[in-house]
């Protein structure tokens, strides 16, 4: 602890999982925490909400058996007792057809690959998924590395429209540890070629509650609806401005996405040009709460870019509507560039094109008469765009204002975004803050 015998001040600034476990660590330690949210609620991109008295999530939620700390920390918070494993049934929309994907069974009756294709598909994913090494793919896109290895075939009915769907028009940017991670993290949870997903009885937003629940108990501070506005130094201490107030803090800790962060600081111009690389697509997800399934699997992934959709997850085909009162929750997801004019779509309009197309799928699925809730959702930084070489604009937890430090979505690589990368990255940037004690 300090010299002059009180406990110092840490400013943690965002109340996301990393945020929150960060706080949750610091504030077990002894150190004086508050944090500081811009929303109403606590959870950022996993934050889940109370709908007819269900908590679901705001955005489709699993986890993967090799998600070691998110399963340590639930453990630690007393919540093993609510994690779910399930089976996942998988599919794949291409030529206007569903079909089962993710099986050596369901490649076996993929239609639009020949058996060479699919030959090649297996060996090309067995090359991405035995390579420890990742660094040695560092600097290759996915577009050069998938045509050489996988073919042209492969890669344009399977490969090229996920990329797009996920990133844009800038796919072939994209490095390809991004799909050997992918690969190499779903192999990982597969038992007997068969995948099994975990989801928490109760939504993640079990994760949110516990960890402000014990941040509280420990006598920390956490406040929404402060949207911070300029953090900087005056002596000794850090002076974070929100929409409310100023406060001082010894340290902060900050969780946003590189694009709020270079707005509120004075950085020296080269760490801003960095922070300037780090892009990210957004998110428009529409949550469906219905009467009726729209198919038999959990996750579909439209291989079709002329969807204006990239997946259709129906979270009730992995926990079932049985936990619901009989609802079916469907989450149909849009990844696009944050300047792209549909980000700023009316609802309205989302769902009525969302809906023509969902009939392309099932027919008898009619999104007017059969979706009895429908709620949209916008997230300007949901997913990192994570380029060949990417290992070399990767931020580092410091930040060159003293006192200042910095975990995101975007210092998580090789591995792709997720809760757990988000809490392990909370847990390191706690011990580095008390390290300095
Ligand atoms: C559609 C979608 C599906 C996903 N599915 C999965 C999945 O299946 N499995 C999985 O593991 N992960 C999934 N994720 C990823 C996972 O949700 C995130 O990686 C994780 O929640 C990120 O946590 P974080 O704390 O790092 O960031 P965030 O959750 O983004 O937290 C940052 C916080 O900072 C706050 N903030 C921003 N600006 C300010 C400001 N100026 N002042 C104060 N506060 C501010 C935000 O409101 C937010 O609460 C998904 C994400 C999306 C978008």
């Amino acid at each position: 602890m300090k010299h002059d015998g009180k406990r110092p001040r840490i400013g943690v600034l965002g109340g996301g999982l990393a945020g929150l476990t960060a706080a949750y660590r610091l504030s077990e330690s002894g150190f004086d925490v508050t944090v500081l949210e811009r929303d109403g609620e606590l959870g950022g991109l996993a934050k889940a909400i109370n709908i007819d008295g269900f908590p679901i999530d705001v955005y489709y939620h699993h986890a993967f058996s090799s998600d070691a700390a998110l399963w340590g920390l639930c453990a630690e918070l007393g919540l093993s007792g609510s994690v779910r494993w399930l089976k996942s049934p998988m599919g794949y929309l291409t030529d206007g057809k569903v079909y089962q994907f993710g099986t050596i069974a369901s490649l076996l009756k993929f239609k639009p690959l020949g058996i060479a294709d699919k030959i090649r598909f297996i060996t090309s994913t067995l090359k991405l998924k035995s390579e420890r090494d990742l660094g040695k793919l560092e600097g290759f896109t996915a577009d050069e590395w998938l045509r050489r290895h996988a073919g042209e075939r492969v890669y344009e009915v399977i490969w090229k429209p996920l990329l797009v769907q996920k990133f844009g028009p800038r796919y072939d940017k994209i490095g390809i540890t991004f799909i050997a991670r992918k690969v190499q993290q779903r192999s990982e949870t597969r038992k007997l070629g068969q995948e099994s997903l975990a989801y928490m009885e109760g939504s993640f937003g079990l994760i949110t509650d516990a960890l402000a629940g014990r941040i509280r108990s420990n006598g920390g501070e956490i406040r929404t609806g402060a949207n911070v506005t300029r953090i900087s130094r005056d002596g000794d201490a850090l002076v974070v401005e929100d929409n409310k107030t100023k406060t001082r803090f010894d340290k902060v800790v900050a969780t946003f996405a590189p694009g709020v962060l270079k707005g509120l600081c004075d950085f020296p111009a080269e760490y801003r040009g960095g922070l300037d690389k780090l892009e990210h697509m957004a998110v428009i997800c529409a949550m469906l709460i219905a009467k009726k399934p729209v198919s038999g699997i959990y996750w579909l992934n439209v291989g079709d870019n002329s969807f204006p959709f990239g997946a259709v997850v129906e979270h009730t085909n992995l926990w079932g509507p049985e936990h619901y009162g009989g609802r079916h929750i469907t989450y149909i997801s849009k990844y696009l560039s944050p300047d792209d004019p549909v980000y700023k779509s009316k609802d309205k309009d989302i769902l009525g094109l969302f809906y023509r197309h969902i009939k392309r799928i099932n027919p008898l699925f009619d999104g007017e008469k059969d979706v009895t809730k429908a709620l949209v959702f916008r997230s300007m930084y949901a997913q990192p765009f994570i380029t060949a070489g990417y290992g070399a604009i990767k931020p580092g937890i410091k930040t060159p204002v003293e006192g200042l430090y910095w975990v995101s979505t975007s210092h998580i690589y090789p591995e792709d975004r997720g809760v757990n990368y988000s809490i392990k990255l909370g847990m390191e940037v706690s011990d580095l803050v008390k390290r300095g004690y």
